[in-house]
């Protein structure tokens, strides 16, 4: 049975002690699961999109960065470009937020590239994807501390570990591919034919007479273009992604991110809203702050995120999404079932 460690911390306003918190569980977790480390382990992180002031701040990773210092180890921050158009859509962006947001301590990797246009296909042969396109930086490092802010998500239901690893470590391509829609639209009455489009297309898939138009067959849906169109004109369809099926093809790219790797994943139970840091706004949390989990296994943290929640909430907080761990443990992402070692 995997074990998840977890220190009980009843307030976010609580930095310096979540923060001792963090190192304390890297520290355990190496140690009680034998952990070897490689000399450079990124932190997979969330930036908080601009205007969202409930995503988890960096110094709260301090002790884990400490831990890292101690032990000789090289660290970055690292994330992917998103989907939707915001202020994370491309890398220069992307850095900007990250600084004023605070992640300064350690130096930034963008794992797709400028646009979305890095990435692995990591080939997993499940009932969704055969291949899943990974940001190209988190495929070729053996080993990430996947830090996670547990909250609910509009689509998932809820996000944890499994979200920050399956949608937090795709490339533009591999999140428009969870999504169900891996050839984007056009807006013909947005398009003004400028070609911005087709040119950073890496398939020539896209042809401009007057408007643009994308070829189906031959387009990979990598997304780089819905970054780079100055109009807005190139978009995805949200249809089809409320379904079973988008929790399937979540934990299959979460699968994919883990896949031969030596991930440690360490989540932070609070501000715990109703939507994602990918929300530019502000948001009151729906629960009271739970404290930090920390695991080898990502289906096992997040039911116990879920699980103490519930408890402590004395409801079932988020209902949606749930499936994503039964389909996780099915593909061998993970176990349901775990012990809880609570740590002083
Ligand atoms: S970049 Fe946008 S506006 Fe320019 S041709 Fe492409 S779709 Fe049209
Ligand atoms: S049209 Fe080109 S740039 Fe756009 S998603 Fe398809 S392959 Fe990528």
């Amino acid at each position: 049975m995997k074990k998840v460690y977890f220190k009980a911390i009843n307030s976010y306003s609580k930095t310096e002690e979540i923060s001792d918190a963090a190192g304390k569980l890297l520290k355990k977790v190496v140690e009680e699961e034998h952990i070897s480390l490689e000399k450079f382990i990124p932190l997979k992180v969330h930036f908080g999109e601009k205007g969202n002031n409930t995503f988890i701040q960096s110094k709260n990773f301090t002790g884990i960065i400490n831990y890292l210092k101690e032990n000789n180890i090289d660290s970055a921050f690292i994330e992917t470009n998103v989907l939707y158009r915001g202020e994370r859509t491309t890398r220069e962006k992307h850095l900007k937020l990250a600084k004023d947001h605070g992640f300064t301590e350690l130096p930034i990797i963008i794992a797709d590239g400028e646009h979305g246009e890095d990435f692995e296909e990591v080939e997993i042969n499940k009932k969704n994807f055969s291949k899943c396109k990974v940001g190209k930086e988190v495929a070729n490092k053996k080993q990430l501390i996947v830090l996670s802010h547990f909250k609910g998500h509009i689509l998932a239901g809820f996000g944890g570990a499994i979200k920050q690893l399956g949608m937090g470590c795709a490339s533009r391509g591999g999140k428009l591919a969870q999504h169900a829609n891996s050839v984007p639209k056009i807006n013909f009455f947005k398009c003004k034919g400028c070609s911005a489009c087709a040119k950073k297309c890496p398939q020539n898939a896209i042809i401009v007479n007057r408007k643009a138009r994308i070829n189906k067959d031959k387009c990979v849906g990598c997304a780089s273009c819905m970054a780079i169109c100055p109009q807005g004109a190139i978009y995805h369809s949200w249809l089809g992604s409320m379904t079973k099926s988008f929790n399937e093809r979540l934990a299959e790219y979460a699968y994919a991110a883990a896949k031969g790797k030596n991930h440690i994943y360490i989540t932070f139970a609070f501000n715990i809203t109703k939507n994602c840091d990918c929300e530019g706004h502000d948001m009151k949390p729906i629960a009271k702050d739970i404290g930090v989990f920390a695991s080898t296994d990502p289906v096992a943290i997040d039911k116990a995120c879920l699980d103490i929640l519930d408890k402590n909430s004395g409801r079932v907080v988020f209902k949606r999404g749930r499936y994503t761990l039964d389909y996780g443990e099915k593909i061998g992402l993970g176990s349901k079932e775990y012990e809880l070692v609570e740590i002083d």
